[in-house]
């Protein structure tokens, strides 16, 4: 990207996390304090997205900074990332009351600026964390199926994965979660490379998505 590419895409990228921090779409403005409208450089080539802010997200307005962001980031750098090198989201901006799943209305509200921030950073590998981040790219998967594998969409690729916070308390999650970030530095890698299968499936597409490779 070049500068001036660089400053635009920061400049919209700021504009819709103010949109974002006024916003009355769905209900979940009346519980929030801060909304969190997400974080990272605009020139990445892979970003985080997760359900929604909880607790101490709701207070900062930044993504991932309770439990499971010190955990998302000891997975991150295990793989020698560091968390400021990527775009973290979530599907949902703002905190809903007592940390209970995002209702269809408010997924379907919220959508729009999260289309708009995929649309200016321009990932390689959208990396989505938990079920709702995965059914939005995936609305027929089953996490448990489909964790680690890969499946090019709108010509990305988007890599479905367990949240961090229920990985924190089950064991087995972990090893998954811990197996299927051990995947990304790879993929990261042949993202840069032409791809020999480009096949396009809308989000909104409700059959089977493109598998392109098993782990
Ligand atoms: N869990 C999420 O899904 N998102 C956050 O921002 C924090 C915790
Ligand atoms: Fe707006 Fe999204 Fe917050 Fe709902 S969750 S009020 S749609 S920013």
């Amino acid at each position: 990207m070049d500068e001036e590419k660089k400053r635009l895409a920061e400049a919209t990228l700021a504009q819709i996390a103010r949109e974002v921090s006024i916003c009355q779409r769905c209900m979940l403005h009346h519980s929030r304090k801060l909304a969190v409208p997400g974080e990272g450089p605009v020139e990445t080539e892979i970003i985080f997205i997760g359900e929604g802010p909880g607790f101490h997200e709701n207070e900062q307005g930044r993504p991932f900074v309770g439990a499971a962001g010190k955990y998302l980031e000891e997975l991150l750098a295990k793989i020698n990332i560091q968390r400021k090198e990527v775009f973290i989201g979530n599907v949902v901006k703002c905190r809903p009351p007592n940390n209970r799943d995002p209702l269809p209305d408010e997924l379907a509200a919220c959508s729009d600026y999260l289309e708009r921030q995929i649309q200016v950073i321009n990932p390689k590998i959208i990396v989505t964390l938990g079920r709702y981040s995965m059914a939005r790219f995936l609305p027929n998967a089953k996490i448990s199926d489909v964790h680690g594998q890969s499946f090019r969409i709108k010509g990305r690729l988007v890599v479905p994965m367990f949240h961090p916070a229920a990985a924190l308390h089950q064991p087995s999650l972990k090893i998954s979660v811990e197996r299927d970030f051990a995947l990304l530095p790879e993929l990261i890698s042949d993202a840069g490379k032409p791809s020999i299968v480009e096949e396009d499936k809308p989000p909104e597409n409700k059959s089977e998505p493109t598998q392109l490779s098993l782990f």
